[in-house]
């Protein structure tokens, strides 16, 4: 399985900004990223077909989206469809990011109807799931991944491919912060996230990709990529410098 490398700008990069970064990036890992290796950008919607372009052709490059709203078309003023994102030539998404968890309200069940109608409309989806400080405090690490996981992959068919779905484990309290969590501790929430996903999708969960995220950069990156059942990274601000994030791709 590749180890995957994803890039989540946020609201950030205007269309121009996104290609231009892109451009540098693909030039700066050009020829040495490694073959076991993918990265995948993940633009704002606006920067979606730039983004895109910059990276037509680029080995192991991947496009995916922040966001969308599960249903086809219809009257529903400011959403973006799968179909859209597959047109625009994302070919994943992201569902149950921790901020649009907790700052734009996104209900566990909210992120479980998504991520089963993206991947049935035909995106790779990568859940992402994670606890807050005072969740870790009270020892409930375990039973929030447990109830976000059995919630986020409810209508998700047992059979789907593997390659098709991919958790995240981003404790809240690591986000932006610079907090990162110590290898003991992505170890063990890891650990616990293959075993969930085995107990619900059986031998294909030693398949499916666990990211970790929080506050990746490139001085703790290879470490964190080489610990068990870690099989790739989700970076937020240290993806936007494309020398940065050249440095965690190659690292
Ligand atoms: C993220 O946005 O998913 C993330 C992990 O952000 P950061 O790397 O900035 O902590």
């Amino acid at each position: 399985m590749n180890k995957l490398f994803a890039a989540n700008w946020k609201m950030h990069k205007t269309a121009s900004e996104a290609k231009q970064t892109v451009a540098e990036l693909v030039g700066l890992t050009s020829g040495k990223v490694k073959a076991d290796r993918e990265v995948m950008i993940i633009p704002p919607f606006t920067a979606l077909a730039s983004a895109g372009e910059a990276l037509r052709g680029a080995k192991n490059f991947l496009l995916g989206a922040q966001n969308f709203y599960p249903q086809k078309q219809g009257a529903f003023t400011g959403e973006i469809s799968p179909g859209m994102l597959l047109d625009a030539g994302a070919s994943f998404a992201l569902t149950g990011h921790s901020e649009r968890r907790h700052v734009l309200g996104e209900t566990d069940g909210v992120v479980g109807t998504k991520t089963a109608f993206g991947l049935e409309s035909g995106l790779g989806i990568i859940l992402c799931v994670g606890e807050k400080i005072d969740e870790r405090k009270a020892g409930e690490l375990r039973a929030v991944l447990e109830r976000q996981i059995r919630a986020g992959v409810r209508d998700v068919p047992k059979d789907i491919a593997p390659e098709k779905l991919a958790l995240a484990y981003e404790p809240v309290w690591a986000i932006g912060t610079g907090e990162v969590a110590g290898p003991k501790e992505i170890l063990e929430a890891h650990a616990f996230v293959r075993t969930m996903l085995s107990e619900i999708f059986g031998a294909s969960a030693s398949e499916m990709r666990i990211l970790y995220g929080g506050s990746v950069k490139p001085d703790n990156a290879s470490e964190i990529i080489a610990l068990d059942n870690v099989d790739g990274v989700l970076v937020g601000g240290a993806s936007l410098k494309a020398d940065e994030f050249s440095r965690i791709v190659l690292a």
